[in-house]
């Protein structure tokens, strides 16, 4: 199994290979180099995501692959050129490991499951004749918009401009969406970007695919993924970790180290406090930061605010307005990274300010906390259309185009307060009590994997015939 280097996608990536291996797959889980250096700095020199899962009796392996790049190349910072080398080099790294593990092991069947972001599996796939298994790690929504990359081109919507309002109404599946809601990496002008050119091969190679898996609900999107259906078998098994069958396991999933905000929540009142994130990855401006830090000193609610090294997309370390720390006293906790979802599921946190990042997204609705959501990038402004218009348990933090303290802090007062924010409240807690019933022991959601597992076998079945 092969994510891409992102928490994003990392996590719904080892639930995923716990779920396997409780089915009694032998996992072999590849971390790219620079992550495992990252879990290094966390876990200290014996760092493997999986030790105790497998002393629980997975049968998880854990192994590093170097991306083509050195370990102190910052990544973050170098993100067009990273993914150049992912794209050119990457894929030879993959060969060879892929090569070498079926020779040192030649008793296996095996089969190749990798992030759908990546373009090389079907090569890799057909050289070793390997049932080829796509990981969608986020909505059918956004897979099925760029998986039809040639209709949106054909109507014009490719690239998508920036202030086109036009209606995308003849994806199958998918409800009429507006041109300003898709993918960021859809609305390119001028040169495409490396994002976009590499989701451009990755949705064409997805094509090749023995079998697609979803992070996503079935009784989330349920017409998209059975449009999807017509074309190749699709399995919604999301959010997997939440599923009950694999909360006896304990894995490292977190890259960085978290903050225990527990001490600071115990004392304020039920549904009070405003946590706000940005998710692992996107960057964002000293402008943005200091609009939301007086905006949440104006709203005058509590809050906690992850502020992650390296948010800005400058090399500015000094991320919040000078004296912020004294003006929150008490007020507001800020840290730079902590257990989301420790902190989505206590009674305190009433409210989260979210990018929408589809894990988030996922968390929240599972903790049935409502959501206010400021989009950045990718995919995060088609989520906040299906939180706000389709689920219907968030709204949006500013309507302009860009962001005011004063109407940041009507917002969230608004938001988290008042019979608005009840009603809010309650579609979230409906949501959550829909989840429960998919992730239930031998619910739908274990009745898809099971399809999945019997459709995959017959697939391997089929390729050692040949
Ligand atoms: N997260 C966390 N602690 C934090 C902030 C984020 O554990 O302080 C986790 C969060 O629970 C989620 C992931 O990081 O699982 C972020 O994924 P998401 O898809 O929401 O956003 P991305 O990072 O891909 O933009």
């Amino acid at each position: 199994m092969i994510s891409l280097p992102h928490q994003g996608h990392i996590n719904p990536f080892i639930y995923l290979a716990l779920k396997l291996a409780s089915k009694g797959i032998s996992v072999t889980f590849v971390h790219l180099e620079s992550v495992h250096h990252k879990l290094l700095s966390k876990l200290g020199p014996q760092a493997d995501p999986f030790s105790l899962a497998r002393h629980s009796g997975l049968d998880i392996r854990y192994a590093t692959i170097s991306d083509g790049l050195p370990l102190e190349f910052d990544r973050d910072l170098h993100f067009e050129e990273h993914w150049g080398v992912i794209l050119r080099d990457f894929p030879a790294l993959v060969d060879e490991f892929v090569g070498e593990m079926m020779r040192s092991e030649p008793d296996f069947d095996y089969f190749l499951m990798t992030d759908t972001f990546y373009p090389w599996p079907p090569a890799i796939a057909s050289k070793y004749n390997l049932v080829n298994v796509s990981f969608w790690t986020q909505t059918a929504l956004t897979f099925a918009l760029p998986y039809h990359w040639h209709l949106l081109e054909q109507n014009g919507h490719f690239p998508c401009k920036d202030d086109m309002e036009e209606e995308i109404d003849y994806i199958p599946g998918v409800e009429p969406i507006n041109a300003k809601d898709v993918m960021s990496y859809l609305k390119e002008s001028g040169q495409a970007s490396i994002v976009t050119k590499a989701m451009a091969a990755a949705l064409d190679a997805v094509k090749s695919a023995d079998l697609i898996l979803h992070n996503t609900m079935l009784e989330l999107e349920p017409e998209t993924l059975s449009a999807l259906n017509e074309y190749q078998p699709n399995y919604a098994v999301g959010p997997l970790n939440f599923s009950k069958s694999l909360h006896s396991y304990t894995v490292s999933n977190s890259l960085r180290s978290e903050a225990d905000c527990t001490d600071w929540l115990q004392y304020k009142p039920p549904n009070s406090v405003l946590y706000v994130s940005f998710g692992s990855f996107v960057h964002t401006t000293k402008q943005v930061i200091e609009e939301l830090a007086h905006g949440l000193l104006l709203s005058g609610v509590d809050f906690v605010w992850v502020i992650r090294t390296g948010m800005l997309s400058c090399d500015d370390t000094d991320v919040l307005p000078e004296g912020f720390g004294d003006m929150i006293e008490g007020k507001g906790l800020v840290v730079p990274w902590c257990n989301q979802m420790s902190v989505l599921s206590n009674t305190a946190v009433g409210g989260f300010l979210s990018h929408c990042g589809w894990n988030s997204t996922l968390e929240s609705m599972w903790c049935g906390v409502p959501m206010i959501c400021y989009p950045i990038a990718y995919d995060q402004t088609a989520n906040r259309k299906l939180v706000i218009e389709k689920w219907k348990f968030g709204v949006n933090l500013c309507d302009g185009e860009s962001l005011d303290r004063v109407e940041i802090a009507e917002k969230i007062k608004g938001f988290l307060s008042g019979a608005y924010s009840e009603n809010l409240r309650q579609e979230a807690s409906k949501l959550k009590e829909a989840m429960e019933k998919v992730l239930e022991i031998d619910g739908s959601l274990d009745r898809t994997f099971d399809q999945f597992m019997e459709d995959l076998k017959a697939k391997m079945d089929a390729k050692t015939k040949f």
